[in-house]
């Protein structure tokens, strides 16, 4: 472990996380680091561990492992902030940054383009993008026993708070109410996620989708705060009483995205948890004249998990994401 003034609060680096090394009754901090620029410099993950004096699982909390996610951050700082150290049980990991050269560069992907979020579990000996999601798997993430996974919505589209989960298993479908989210949208996973990859090794996983992108909204981060905070309850990581939804989640069975066949304008009526009809009229596409050139329906009855509030359409831009409730 070196030990470094240059960097704040003479936050340590180090190579992968070593729970048995941070000290029971502590939040440490860390700088991981997970590869190297071009520069030769190391690319640096912000760690956080609490570690309780009794024995417990292991959650962890990442966030922005796609770059310009941003309201898992304050989410994964202010959770640090609300536990006690000296009552914890187990052991908290957070990431609040995961995909740091996409924060840098304000974006989703990677500064090699690629997706960290369609990738996963990576590869020791692939690409840039494929090696730094193997390490941050297997460097981070291994250690845990459940894990939450924050995003938000992409670049021109607004999110529900919602949450993903496979909810045929016990565990995760737990996981996934104690979010309190207006929506939970059951998704079995085998897509190269963060959550499938964690699953496949044994860790409970869910993702936290908490509204939209490249801001912080006060709402949002606040219900995922309560969500991280029930599962610790759940878990009896911390010991104060599960705080119960307003509303009980509205559950989906499966949903998909609806996508446009026809460039141009796009205008999309309902709004986020919104229910559409069949047949119901959702958003029209007109030339750059003004024509309507496409009018769309719902294919069937649904609630708005997600929409497009972006009205520059190329052909195949998503329009809404219909969740079809069970
Ligand atoms: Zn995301």
């Amino acid at each position: 472990m070196i030990t470094t003034g240059l960097f704040e609060q003479d936050v340590p680096f180090v190579k992968r996380l070593d729970l048995d090394k941070c000290p029971a009754g502590k939040i440490s901090r860390f700088w991981v680091r997970i590869v190297s620029s071009g520069m030769g410099q190391p690319i640096l993950v912000p760690v956080l561990v609490a570690k309780g004096h009794s024995p417990g699982p292991v959650l962890g909390i990442t966030a922005a492992i796609h770059g310009n996610e941003l309201n898992g951050v304050p989410v994964v700082q202010k959770v640090f902030q609300f536990i006690d150290i000296k009552t914890l049980s187990g052991t908290l990991v957070g990431i609040p940054v995961v995909n740091v050269p996409g924060f840098l560069m304000n974006q989703r992907f990677f500064n090699d383009g690629n997706d960290l979020n369609r990738l996963m579990p990576g590869t020791p000996n692939g690409n840039m993008s494929q090696v730094y999601a193997h390490r941050i798997l297997d460097r981070l993430i291994k250690p845990c026993h459940y894990l939450l996974d924050v995003h938000t919505a992409s670049f021109g589209r607004v999110n529900s708070y919602y949450i993903r989960a496979d909810m045929n298993n016990p565990i995760t479908a737990r996981m996934a109410e104690l979010q309190n989210a207006e929506i939970i949208v059951n998704n079995a996973g085998g897509d190269g996620t963060l959550r499938s990859a964690a699953s496949a090794l044994g860790i409970h996983s869910i993702t936290v989708e908490a509204g939209d992108p490249h801001k912080f909204q006060r709402g949002m981060i606040r219900s995922a705060i309560t969500g991280a905070l029930n599962v610790m309850r759940h878990l009896d990581m911390i010991h104060d009483p599960i705080v119960p939804p307003e509303e009980p989640a509205i559950r989906c069975g499966r949903s998909y995205w609806m996508y446009t066949d026809y460039g141009g304008v796009l205008e999309v009526f309902p709004r986020i948890t919104d229910r559409v009809e069949k047949g119901e009229k959702i958003a029209i596409v007109r030339n750059m004249f003004g024509d309507i050139k496409r009018t769309y329906y719902a294919p069937e009855s649904g609630i708005v998990v997600g929409r497009s509030v972006n009205p520059i359409n190329q052909t195949g831009s998503r329009i809404i994401h219909l969740g079809i409730e069970e």
